[in-house]
């Protein structure tokens, strides 16, 4: 239960319209749990309904036991839930130290001394370049500020929207290889991704999201076995497990 999100029966949309229907899942405490899906699968759109960005037309997010539905985005932050939007929208002009600093900045200056150093050891490559504007960074190495900036207000639960987006393979192995460390610690984690593959190898379990709605959940081993990967094919597809348990008959 500690730091457990619980969402039940969820509705969001824009401009009255649906985007997601329906949505229920549980990110359980110290888990890395993805949501994967096609492009404009309603991904994002839970995603911000998490973060307070946007308000649920009906049901519930609950985070440690407390529901947390309709309260403001800043109020989200305070209680711990951080989310790192798809695209990375760090400071580009201000430094690498600055930007961190600004992820800190409802702390103590003695919390941010210690969490800089925490960041700064998980990602070393901007360890060296905290003077330098953000701009200067490579798309991988932006993406790891972003993530830093976010652990610097000292999240409970960690939102990361495609963090593999936009970069070469050799950058998505290191961000994925500092995802699978973050894992270790206890801070619980939604990760939303299209990249499946280096997904399946560091989640500790996954759901799947098709035109707004979740069409199935896997834990790591079930993803990892070839019945599992037939069902999850089936779901993105959209013809259902049926078709993967025919197939698999056949
Ligand atoms: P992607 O992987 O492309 O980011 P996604 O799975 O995150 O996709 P969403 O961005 O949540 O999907 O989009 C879900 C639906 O909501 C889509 O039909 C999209 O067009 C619509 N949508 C998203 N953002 C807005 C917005 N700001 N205003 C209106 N409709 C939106």
């Amino acid at each position: 239960m500690a730091d457990d999100l619980e969402i039940t029966g969820l509705h969001c949309g824009y401009d009255g319209k649906p985007a997601i229907e329906n949505v229920s899942m549980v990110v359980e405490n110290g888990s890395l749990t993805a949501l994967l899906g096609a492009n404009g699968a309603g991904k994002s759109t839970l995603m911000k309904a998490v973060a307070g960005l946007i308000t649920p037309y009906s049901g519930e997010v609950r985070f440690g036991g407390e529901v947390v539905t309709g309260w403001s985005a800043r109020r989200h932050v305070e209680v711990g839930i951080s989310y790192v939007p798809e695209g990375r929208a760090i400071a580009r002009a201000l430094t690498v130290r600055e930007n961190l600093l600004l992820g800190g900045i409802t702390r103590s200056k003695q919390d941010n001394a210690s969490r800089m150093d925490l960041v700064l050891s998980l990602f070393p490559e901007i360890a060296e370049r905290l003077a330098s504007p953000a701009w200067q960074l490579s798309g991988g190495q932006q993406q790891m500020l972003a993530i830093g900036r976010s652990l610097m207000s000292g999240p409970r639960l960690l939102l990361l929207d495609e963090p593999s987006l936009g970069l070469a393979p050799l950058l998505v192995n290191r961000v994925f290889e500092r995802l699978e460390e973050l894992r270790k610690s206890d801070l619980t984690i939604l990760l939303v991704e299209q990249n499946y593959w280096m997904t399946m190898k560091i989640a500790n379990s996954a759901y799947f999201m098709r035109n707004g709605r979740i069409v199935g959940h896997k834990r790591a081993d079930e993803m990892r076995s070839a019945e599992g990967q037939e069902d999850i094919l089936a779901a993105y597809l959209g013809h259902g497990a049926e078709t993967a348990n025919a197939a698999r008959s056949s």
